[in-house]
């Protein structure tokens, strides 16, 4: 036990955390060091805990951050934060070739020749010395808090009932859904529950919960119905060294339809792709163009979420790469490996009250449910989304025995 958990009081309640993305795992974190040992986080990811902030490792042995790019430190809390996560090798800065790709004529602007305000999008990341890379983030989270902090993965948590009457009761509360694809499943009795996903609120999501069994949790916190969904798709592209020529590291794209984003994974400090020489590539599609394919491909058919098959991808995949060989001109090059992914919910705007009176997370206290994660903010970045978590865990520790 660390010196900081030992000097603190030791908490008894049992807290169940829906979602081991960046906000619930922060705030796992955040719920352990103020004493509380009985902290379960569930996940419906298969593999590793991060959500958007996760991962990919391929079969192949190929490695991507094909979700979270750069974490922004605008806030004196979270700069702590990242200072001790870089320090734990969990973060790493990136201080790369930055800047502005100008997809009509090909030209690269590194960030400090780009003109004041003139770096939309995911440009504004690009801070000189505060560029830090995601490094399995959430993973070292997980690792620090072992045991006290159990992770459970592949459980997709679908309802919660309250022991004490209708409409919402106070708990304790039992969560049950799947794991792993089974049916129901009961996943424990909790004195309270941190959701840490909009998708709690939203029918036909994977992530929909119901509280008993007739209760929609946008009825209690109505930023949930607030929330309206940005998504994206991520190409993951990788080719034989030296088959694509690229002058920057990361870039801002401008004048493309097709994308805002390209990185070039195999330059990040903490690109370790096992026994692979290639050049490989991340490339994040346009709003525009998301909306474009999804419309083509929608997400939902008949109120059920369409699985990420091969076969619903592939078609994806094939409209991306053929775009992304335009813009960095490799027509004609067969990529050693090619995958697309969607986020759904890639990024979230509330216009919601909530924001308007600077909370950051939601806490039901008669209940004992909190809301946290990145859509609880003005902006859905991954600083908010540590923010909310770090909040919705101070709330809640000083109402918890
Ligand atoms: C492609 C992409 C690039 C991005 N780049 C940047 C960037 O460069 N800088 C930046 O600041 N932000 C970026 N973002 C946004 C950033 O990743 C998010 O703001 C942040 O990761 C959100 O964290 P979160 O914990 O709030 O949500 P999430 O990461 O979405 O975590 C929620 C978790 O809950 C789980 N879950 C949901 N419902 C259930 C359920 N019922 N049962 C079990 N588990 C459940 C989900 O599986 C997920 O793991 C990017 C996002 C995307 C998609």
């Amino acid at each position: 036990m660390s010196t900081a958990k030992a000097a603190c009081t030791r908490k008894s309640s049992r807290v169940a955390i829906v979602g081991g993305g960046l906000a619930g795992m922060v705030a796992a974190d955040a719920l352990a060091s103020r004493g509380f040992e009985d902290l379960h986080v569930f996940d419906m990811g298969r593999r590793a805990t991060g959500g958007r902030a996760s991962v990919r490792r391929t079969q192949e042995g190929y490695f991507f951050n094909h979700g979270l790019q750069f974490l922004r430190l605008g806030s004196p809390k979270v700069s702590s934060l990242a200072a001790e996560w870089v320090r734990d090798g969990a973060l790493m800065e990136w201080t790369g070739r930055h800047g502005r790709l100008d997809a009509s004529t090909g030209n690269f602007t590194s960030r400090s020749d780009c003109e004041p305000g003139a770096h939309p999008g995911f440009c504004s990341f690009l801070e000189p010395g505060k560029l830090y890379v995601n490094g399995g983030l959430t993973e070292h989270l997980r690792r620090k808090n072992e045991p006290g902090v159990r992770v459970e993965l592949g459980c997709k948590v679908s309802a919660i009932d309250g022991s004490g009457g209708e409409g919402g009761a106070a708990g304790p509360w039992r969560l049950r859904g799947s794991k792993f694809g089974e049916p129901v499943h009961t996943f424990g009795d909790f004195d309270a529950v941190v959701f840490t996903d909009a998708m709690a609120g939203r029918k036909g999501s994977p992530g929909h919960v119901l509280l008993n069994g007739e209760v929609e949790l946008g009825s209690l916190f109505p930023v949930l119905d607030e929330v309206r969904v940005k998504p994206v798709f991520s190409l993951m592209v990788a080719y034989a060294r030296g088959d694509v020529s690229c002058d920057f590291d990361a870039a801002s794209v401008v004048g493309s339809e097709a994308f805002q984003f390209v990185s070039a994974e195999n330059a990040k400090p903490n690109y370790d792709a096992v026994g692979v020489d290639c050049d490989s590539f991340v490339a994040l599609s346009t709003f525009e163009r998301a909306e474009d394919l999804l419309e083509r491909h929608p997400q939902q058919k008949n109120f059920k979420f369409v699985e990420q098959t091969k076969d619903y991808l592939d078609p994806i995949q094939a409209d991306l790469l053929a775009d992304f060989e335009s813009l960095l001109g490799c027509e004609g090059k067969v990529p050693v490996y090619a995958k697309a992914q969607r986020w759904g919910g890639a990024f979230y705007s509330s216009g919601g009250g909530g924001v308007s009176r600077g909370l950051k997370s939601y806490v039901d206290e008669g209940r004992m449910i909190a809301l946290c994660g990145d859509y609880c903010c003005e902006t859905s970045t991954a600083e908010n989304a540590v923010l909310s978590g770090l909040d919705a865990a101070e709330r809640l520790a000083g109402m918890l025995p």
